[in-house]
């Protein structure tokens, strides 16, 4: 799951949830459920789920077994699931 997954994110211009456009400067995050690109929106939506603690657990836990990057490394790919960032 990390293939490319630095360049799906810093290139994605719309929202993989609800299509809205986003622009270079838009702040995205990773969607810890399905972990596509989506809008801080979407994001607030999706920590609201019953089940987003449990799902966030567990995406740490695979992310930090499946690269060497430390889970607060703002390169890591476990990072971009809990810190926005923008396209540039
Ligand atoms: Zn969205």
């Amino acid at each position: 799951m990390k293939d490319n997954w630095q360049e799906k994110i810093a290139c994605a211009t719309k929202c993989s949830r609800c299509d809205r456009k986003l622009g270079p400067k838009d702040q995205r995050i990773f969607s810890v459920y399905d972990h596509e690109p989506i809008c801080m929106e979407c994001k607030r939506k999706e920590e609201q789920r019953a089940d987003y603690e449990e799902v966030s657990k567990r995406v740490i836990g695979e992310c930090m077994a499946d690269v060497e990057l430390k889970y607060g490394d703002p390169e890591g790919y476990c990072y971009k699931h809990f810190y926005p960032h923008k396209c540039e």
